[in-house]
């Protein structure tokens, strides 16, 4: 029945609000009363209105109880299907050079994360991947970071890497790149995203000592095996009436407790992740969409405090996407321009800012020195007064420095005037994608 779920959900959900609310206008219309005498046709109306309800919540409990998921994940579960969808490009939309690549940098899977918390394992992540239409996927079981003084602790996860290694090793993902990472959990100061390094390492030369005084080594060595790190939900804290749901602060204390002095590894990522969660999924269609009923309302304020930070810390910082997904939903949310079809490809794509998140629209934003070649979303371009922008796949905003700028047809190029010997961060928004930005007068 894996088939009919979570579309099944979502049917009987509504069967059973429906039939409720047919019973109810019945009852109003008629009264009591006047259905104990069976008035016609509201005492047939009731009737079916309960027999609705009642197959609605039998429908759901059969389909719950088949997935062995509790009702909260399978509530969101249900609201996921109706997630935002990105398009396609076309090939002529993809800057020349690169290939599009669609994938999700923030799927969690058990084991090795938790049953309770997680009710999707390795076969199912990787049925939905490929119907989901993904290219890449990094899993990011949760590693608790508070956890980590304990030996037997790090051994466990150690062996639980070891574990889906090995398990992933025995499967044809279909052409899918898998790269097993890791989530890196601190809910006192924030949530690290640990992907295409060598994790097995990183971990295994952790020692007491270094637990105790300079974790951030464990953050420097995965990072010089090829790893990345990303910041994930940034910005993420309980806000509006949802909140009492939401309630858990998983933000970046760095950024939204700035005057709090943070542990030694914290201090590390924060000046050397690779990428801020600029899009997570689940934050946008859950949190977003209940509080605000405006599922872009996060992606624009990370963006704005990704903008400040690059300036601050002058370094690059590219845009990432996440899933979050603990169930079973995913979504292609970060879109690369790789050079070829493999994990490192797609590291360095990362690693250089080739990225645009939700949809890829975003990633067909090329810009130039009057009279010189184009240039995707993270290249720098220096001594220049003048830039021209395309953006072929869509109607887009041009941004600088988080404001917009100029509105730019689909098919058109825009000449943008931008300050000499001042840093420019140049973004689009296109058909609901968002890019990494192009370092324009930039010093790094
Ligand atoms: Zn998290
Ligand atoms: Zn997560």
């Amino acid at each position: 029945m894996t088939w009919f779920y979570p579309q099944g959900l979502l049917v009987c959900g509504l069967l059973c609000v429906a039939g409720v609310l047919v019973l109810l206008a019945s009852l109003l219309l008629t009264g009591w009363r006047g259905l104990r005498r069976r008035k016609l046709p509201s005492w047939r109306t009731a009737a079916c209105g309960l027999l609705a309800a009642l197959l609605g919540v039998l429908g759901l409990r059969v389909l719950v109880a088949e997935r062995g998921v509790t009702g909260g994940y399978a509530a969101i579960d249900a609201r996921m299907v109706l997630a935002y969808r990105p398009s396609t490009l076309a090939p002529a939309e993809i800057p020349p050079g690169f290939l599009l690549l669609r994938g999700d940098l923030h799927c969690h899977i058990s084991p090795p994360d938790e049953a309770y918390h997680v009710s999707r394992g390795l076969d199912s992540t990787l049925a939905l991947a490929r119907s989901e239409g993904l290219d890449f996927v990094v899993f990011t079981p949760h590693i608790w970071v508070p956890s980590m003084w304990s030996a037997a602790y790090r051994q466990e996860i150690l062996d639980g890497h070891r574990a889906l290694v090995h398990e992933l090793a025995t499967r044809d993902t279909g052409g899918i790149l898998i790269s097993p990472g890791a989530e890196a959990t601190d809910d006192s100061w924030g949530h690290v995203g640990m992907a295409f390094g060598d994790y097995d390492r990183a971990l295994r030369e952790v020692t007491d000592n270094e637990v105790a005084t300079h974790l951030g080594d464990f953050f420097q060595r995965y990072r010089a095996t090829g790893g990345i790190l990303t910041i994930h939900h940034p910005l993420e804290q309980p806000r509006g009436l949802p909140a009492r749901f939401f309630a858990v602060d998983m933000s970046w204390r760095p950024f939204t407790y700035p005057q709090l002095a943070a542990p030694e590894q914290i201090q590390v990522v924060h000046h050397i992740a690779t990428g801020i969660e600029t899009y997570n999924l689940g934050v946008s269609e859950m949190k977003d969409w209940a509080v605000t009923g405006d599922r872009e309302s996060s992606l624009r304020e990370v963006f704005a405090r990704m903008d400040g930070e690059i300036l601050a810390q002058k370094r690059k910082i590219a845009a990432t996407g996440g899933s979050d997904s603990h169930g079973y939903f995913l979504r292609p949310v970060l879109f690369v321009l790789a050079r070829e079809r493999s994990l490192a490809a797609v590291r360095e794509a990362i690693d250089e800012g080739r990225t645009c998140v939700r949809d890829p629209a975003a990633c067909s934003f090329v810009a130039r020195k009057p009279g010189e070649s184009w240039s995707p979303a993270g290249a720098s371009l220096s001594n220049t007064r003048q830039l021209e922008i395309q953006v072929p796949a869509a109607d887009a905003t041009i941004l600088r420095n988080g404001q917009a700028v100029a509105s730019l047809p689909r098919g058109q190029s825009h000449t943008l005037s931008v300050p000499p010997g001042e840093c420019s961060l140049v973004r689009v928004q296109a058909h609901g994608g968002y890019s990494s930005p192009i370092y324009v007068n930039c010093e790094f």
